[in-house]
């Protein structure tokens, strides 16, 4: 079964072009990159390597705890902690790929030193509405799965699937895995599927892989999950929307590692009749406090995240952030959630 192809003939002719006239070439991701981003990541930059380029993988901030099996992780640079040589690089680069975001302002501080450099730019990305400034060529498919998904289309239409080997399929697995829920959702289109068979050609154990991301949590972790469903969560609009926080406090208490939290603002939508699930989480570097929004069917996150939370995101998962005390968080949600009442009370 054949995949339509996503590049249109001009998109592809510029990505070769831009591709082989490279030498030096940095790949990066979102702030806070989840599995998507670092899988696509790892992906790209293999594929890029096989074919003789010289390339890094920049992160402005740390990866989760839970990816850090992935293979070729180990040897990617986060900007915030090696600040001077990120800055080189990226300076230094002449292709800047930038993967699962679409506005440079989701690299926080790094948007501006990639901004800046004289490289030019292929962004590849599912999220909504990308910026026409990010990148010289922008692969934008909103309805893909992931921009692992969008990784290995491109990279099998520039005639490159025999040369991604095994570590990079399971890099590009993960991130498909990851931002679908175990495939649980965003994930019924029959492309999903082809690629995956096209994965698992090149030796991948998804079983394996699933452990390894879900299964593979401190004791901590799992108390601190029973803990914040016990003691944490609010019901609003009669079971129809719910809200919890997550302090510094806590983090500390239950030993919390980057990455713990991940996937909790999920778990709420598995109350019958539940819309909408907020999550509040102090930041453990900066005075802000991070919002993360979950929803099912049409209930539009994204928005809601665009009007309350200065962030934005899919429909049905976006993120934001609120430079004010948790408790004014709490207040801006309930606002929000007041002011969205009719829509969540709607059947
Ligand atoms: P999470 O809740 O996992 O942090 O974010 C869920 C999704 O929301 C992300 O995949 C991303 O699409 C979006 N998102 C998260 N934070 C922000 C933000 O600050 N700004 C925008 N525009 N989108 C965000
Ligand atoms: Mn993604």
């Amino acid at each position: 079964m054949d995949i339509p192809q996503i590049l249109t003939p001009t998109q592809l002719i510029q990505l070769m072009q831009l591709v082989k006239s490279a030498r030096r070439c940095v790949v990066c991701a979102h702030r806070g990159p989840d599995g998507d981003a670092v899988g696509s990541s790892l992906g790209m930059a293999e594929y890029l390597r096989k074919i003789g380029k010289q390339v890094n993988i920049i992160f402005p901030t740390a990866f989760p705890d839970f990816l850090r099996w992935m293979p070729g992780a180990a040897d990617t640079i986060i900007f915030e902690e090696r600040e001077s040589e990120a800055r080189q690089l990226i300076k230094e680069a002449d292709l800047i790929v930038c993967l699962d975001f679409g506005q440079l302002s989701r690299m926080a501080e790094m948007g501006a030193v990639v901004a800046a450099a004289k490289a030019k730019r292929i962004c590849i990305d599912h999220h909504l509405d990308p910026d026409p400034a990010v990148a010289d060529v922008i692969v934008s498919l909103p309805q893909a799965c992931s921009t692992c998904e969008l990784v290995f289309r491109v990279i099998d239409e520039l005639g490159g699937y025999e040369r991604i080997s095994r570590s990079a399929a399971a890099c590009l697995y993960t991130g498909m895995m990851t931002d679908t829920g175990a495939f649980a959702y965003n994930s019924s289109r029959s492309e999903v599927y082809v690629i995956i068979a096209r994965l698992l050609a090149k030796g991948i154990d998804k079983d394996r892989i699933y452990r390894h991301v879900y299964y593979n949590y401190s004791e901590h972790r799992l108390r601190f999950v029973g803990y914040v469903m016990n003691e944490k969560l609010q019901f609003y609009c009669g079971h129809r929307a719910s809200l919890f926080t997550i302090t510094r406090e806590e983090m500390k208490r239950f030993n919390y590692l980057r990455g713990d939290a991940e996937g909790l603002v999920n778990m709420p939508l598995q109350v019958k009749g539940m819309k909408l699930s907020v999550s509040l989480r102090e930041d453990t570097e900066k005075d802000v406090v991070r919002v993360s929004l979950r929803s099912v069917d049409d209930f539009p996150c994204n928005e809601m995240a665009a009007r309350f939370f200065n962030g934005g995101g899919h429909l049905n998962a976006s993120g934001g952030e609120l430079p004010f005390p948790l408790s004014e968080a709490v207040k801006t949600v309930e606002a929000a959630i007041a002011a969205y009442e009719d829509r969540l009370k709607a059947k």
